[in-house]
């Protein structure tokens, strides 16, 4: 069995620091016998991701769910919420949650973002605020998005947990939209193993995800309105701060697969993300979209015969689940149906890259 795992090939790998550098940093939480409420150790991570980001506020989360929880009951206020159905289910289940409705317009067929032309016809007097996600951390269309926000006074939630690093315009993604929120599980490209944060330049807003993310609390006695608990503890912080010194290492290994999977799959009978302009990319995921589903089931099965497992992100389409059926989203349905992510990780040999690719290649007629 273990050998098994061992020559298993997921989808992705967690990256995992020199342990005693791990243990070095959790040390600190065991002399100031500390280890949640908002230490040094998440002060710390707080400090080192905004000069990483290049942002001024942060507030960090246990998970990257309950951000867009936060951000929901905060701005959507049980409102009609515009969404993309071509994502993770939590962007959908926490409209859901929050007792929101989802209300899906359908994905531009390249970008795979929610198609922003098709927004507007979606908006009525019941609309509070626009959540779409930033998919494989390729940006939507910010600007259009903002725009139409704008005359129709909506809010606007990203939900880019994938977008970790990524800049547009030369600035931090997460600087868009009234929250922007992102996810440090230990699939995402930096983590924490779980956790997450939500992101705002307003300053009022910071305030009151602040105090919605701590019970309310406005020191031991007095409350700042209602609030849940969603903080990020000390020992998730100790593994931010192991892993973030390592994004260097783990952006250049990851581009060197990215670019071998460019340079050798074969892009006469596959399409590869379009990515948007003036983006910097983060390398967050590799989804090849097949001509056919049937296409994508012989080569899901011919690499998972070799213990290869690709992920079929993101199937099926999020307005097909049984609690939002109803709208037909015929783009993000058929995507959904012929797009597959394949293994993309540090650590991941040429060896096994020179397999997957020709796996692929061979069964593709
Ligand atoms: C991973 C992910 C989430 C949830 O993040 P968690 O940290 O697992 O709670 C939300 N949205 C998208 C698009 C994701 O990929």
């Amino acid at each position: 069995m273990e050998k098994f795992i061992k020559r298993m090939i997921n989808v992705t790998k967690t990256f995992l620091p020199p342990q005693e550098e791990y243990q070095e940093i959790l040390k600190r939480a065991w002399d100031n016998s500390w280890i949640t409420n908002r230490g040094s150790l998440v002060q710390e991570l707080e400090e080192n991701l905004l000069s990483y980001l290049a942002l001024n506020q942060v507030v960090l989360t246990t998970n990257g769910t309950i951000p867009l929880q936060i951000a929901l009951k905060v701005l959507a206020k049980g409102g009609e919420v515009i969404t993309s159905p071509f994502s993770y289910v939590a962007t959908t289940a926490t409209i859901v949650w929050e007792n929101c409705k989802p209300v899906f317009v359908d994905i531009h067929p390249e970008y795979l973002t929610i198609d922003e032309i098709k927004i507007e016809e979606a908006i009525t007097d019941k609309t509070t605020a626009i959540l779409v996600t930033h998919v494989f951390g390729n940006p939507c269309n910010v600007e259009e998005i903002q725009r139409i926000a704008g005359k129709y006074k909506l809010k606007v939630i990203y939900d880019a947990a994938h977008c970790f690093g990524v800049t547009y315009k030369n600035e931090s993604i997460f600087n868009y939209g009234d929250v922007s929120t992102c996810s440090f599980h230990a699939t995402k490209l930096f983590h924490t193993g779980e956790g997450g944060a939500m992101f705002t330049s307003d300053k009022e807003l910071q305030h009151k995800l602040f105090y919605s993310h701590n019970f309310g609390h406005n020191g031991p006695l007095a409350f700042h309105g209602v609030g849940i608990n969603a903080k990020m503890s000390e020992l998730q912080a100790a593994m931010g701060l192991s892993v973030l010194p390592y994004m260097g290492t783990i952006l250049a290994e990851r581009k060197k697969v990215v670019d071998f999977y460019n340079a050798n799959l074969d892009f006469s009978k596959l399409k590869a993300l379009k990515i948007r302009k003036n983006t910097h990319w983060n390398y967050s995921y590799y989804p090849v979209i097949f001509e056919s589903e049937a296409q994508l089931l012989r080569v899901e099965k011919a690499l998972s015969y070799n213990q290869i497992m690709p992920r079929r992100y993101f199937y099926p389409s999020l307005n097909t689940i049984d609690y939002t059926k109803g709208q037909s989203m015929p783009i993000s349905e058929n995507i959904a149906s012929r797009i597959m992510c394949l293994p993309l990780y540090v650590g991941l040999s040429e060896n096994d890259l020179e397999r997957i690719v020709s796996l692929i290649n061979t069964n593709l007629c």
